[in-house]
C-alpha cells in the first residue's frame, strides 16, 4: 500500500480543528485543484483526490475518532479505502459543492451509467477472533465488468450503434388524438443505443457473474450486530458507474468460558468452600493466557473480582474493558470418614449456630455416618 499522508497535514489545520475550520480549509483546496480548473492536470487530480479523502474523514466524527486512534490502518479496519474516483467523490460531496461552487460541478455521468448495487455478507467470527481482530477472506458472488467486452457489451472490433427508431433518445412520440404520448422506446429499451453484435462472453449486458475473494480486515472489538462497509466492493456499476459498497454483518460466536457484556468479559470460577473460608491464589484463563487471582479469606458464593483491562477493546477509543471473575463455591462431596469426622469436629465447636437437625446428627456420633 502506498504511504499516505497525516489527514490534519492534508487539509493543514490543527488536530482539534472545528468543522468551520475543515470545511474552510478544504473549500480552499477544493477550488485550487477542482478537475474542472485543471483538466488534464494528474498533479491537481492527486491533490483533489487527497484532501477530499481527508475531509471525508475528519467531518465525520465516528471515522475521525478511529483515525485519531489507529491512524489510517484503523479506518481500512473499518472498510474505508478512500475515493475511487471523481464519481464518488461528488457523489458524496454533493451538496458541498453547491455550496462551495454556487452550482453543481458533478460531472454529468452517460445517462445509461449506474451505480452498482450494494452486497451484504454474514461473517461469523468465534469468540476470540472478534475480540482480537483478524484478516480474513470471504467470498461471495457478485456482477463485475465483462473482461471481454469491458463493459460495452459489443463484440470485438465491434461498437454500439444509435438507435434508428428513437434517433438515439431513447422515447418515441405518438399522436392520440390532441395528445402527444410520450413512452420508452422498445427496440433500444431506452437506452438510446443497440448493440448490433453483442458481446459472447456476457451476451451484450456487459456483466457477467463471478465468484470472488475479497480481503476484510477486522478490527478488534466487533460485536454481533456490527457492520462494516467496504467501500467499491459492491457490484459493478454499468456502463462506467461506480460500483456498490459491501456491508458485512458481524456475528459472534459464544464460547465455553466466556460471555461477553459490551467491552467487559465475565467468567465463573469453581473453587472449594475450603479455599473460600482460608484465602488462595489460583490461576485463571484470560484473553491473554492465565492470570494469577488472590482469593481473600471468607469469599462468598458469587463474589466478584475484576482484572482490570483484560477485557475487549472498544472499537470507538481501543480502551480495554475489564474481565470480571464470579466465584462458584463447590460444596464437596464423597468424604472420606476422616474428612467427615474432622468436619463434624469443626461443627460442634460452630455448634451455637447449627440447626437442630445438624445437633442432632451429631449426638449420634459415628454410627451416622452412611
Ligand atoms: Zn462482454
Ligand atoms: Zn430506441
Amino acid at each position: 500500500m502506498r504511504g499516505k499522508r497525516d489527514y490534519y497535514e492534508v487539509l493543514g489545520v490543527n488536530r482539534d480543528a472545528d468543522d468551520n475550520e475543515l470545511k474552510a480549509h478544504y473549500r480552499k483546496l477544493a477550488l485550487k485543484f477542482h478537475p474542472d480548473r485543471n483538466p488534464g492536470n494528474e498533479e491537481a487530480e492527486e491533490k483533489f483526490k487527497e484532501a477530499s479523502e481527508a475531509y471525508e474523514v475528519l467531518r465525520d466524527p465516528q471515522k475521525r475518532n478511529v483515525y485519531d486512534q489507529f491512524g489510517h490502518q484503523g479506518l481500512e479496519g473499518l472498510g474505508f479505502s478512500g475515493f475511487r474516483g471523481f464519481e464518488d467523490i461528488f457523489s458524496s460531496f454533493g451538496g458541498i459543492f453547491e455550496d462551495f461552487f454556487g452550482f453543481s460541478s458533478g460531472r454529468r455521468s452517460r445517462s445509461r451509467a449506474q451505480k452498482g448495487a450494494d452486497l451484504r455478507y454474514d461473517l461469523s467470527l468465534g469468540f476470540m477472533e472478534a475480540a482480537f481482530g483478524i484478516e480474513t477472506e470471504i467470498e461471495l458472488e457478485k456482477v463485475e465488468v465483462c473482461p471481454s467486452c469491458e463493459g460495452d457489451g459489443c463484440d470485438q472490433g465491434t461498437h454500439p450503434e444509435t438507435c434508428r427508431q428513437c434517433n438515439g433518445t431513447g422515447q418515441v412520440s405518438r399522436n392520440q388524438g390532441f395528445f402527444t404520448v410520450r413512452s420508452t422506446c422498445h427496440h433500444c429499451r431506452g437506452n438510446g443505443q443497440i448493440i448490433p453484435h453483442p458481446c459472447p462472453n456476457c451476451n451484450g449486458s456487459g456483466q457477467i457473474r463471478v465468484n470472488k475473494k475479497v480481503a476484510v480486515r477486522i478490527p478488534a472489538g466487533v460485536d454481533t450486530g456490527s457492520r462494516l462497509r467496504l467501500t467499491g466492493e459492491g457490484e459493478s456499476g454499468s456502463y462506467g458507474g461506480p460500483p456498490g459498497d459491501l456491508y458485512v454483518f458481524i456475528h459472534v460466536e459464544s464460547h465455553d468460558f466466556f460471555e461477553r457484556d459490551n467491552t467487559n468479559v465475565i467468567c465463573q470460577v469453581g473453587i472449594s468452600f475450603i479455599q473460600a473460608t482460608l484465602g488462595d491464589t489460583i490461576a485463571v484463563l484470560t484473553l491473554n493466557g492465565k492470570k494469577e487471582l488472590k482469593i481473600p479469606k471468607g469469599t462468598q458464593p458469587g463474589d466478584l473480582f475484576r482484572f482490570r483491562g483484560e477485557g475487549i477493546p472498544s472499537l470507538r477509543t481501543g480502551r480495554r474493558g475489564d474481565q470480571i471473575v464470579q466465584a462458584v463455591i463447590k460444596t464437596p462431596v464423597n468424604l472420606n470418614k476422616k474428612q467427615e469426622a474432622l468436619l463434624k469436629e469443626f461443627a460442634k465447636i460452630e455448634s451455637g449456630k447449627l440447626s437442630n437437625k445438624l445437633k442432632n446428627i451429631l449426638k449420634s456420633g459415628n454410627a451416622e455416618a452412611s
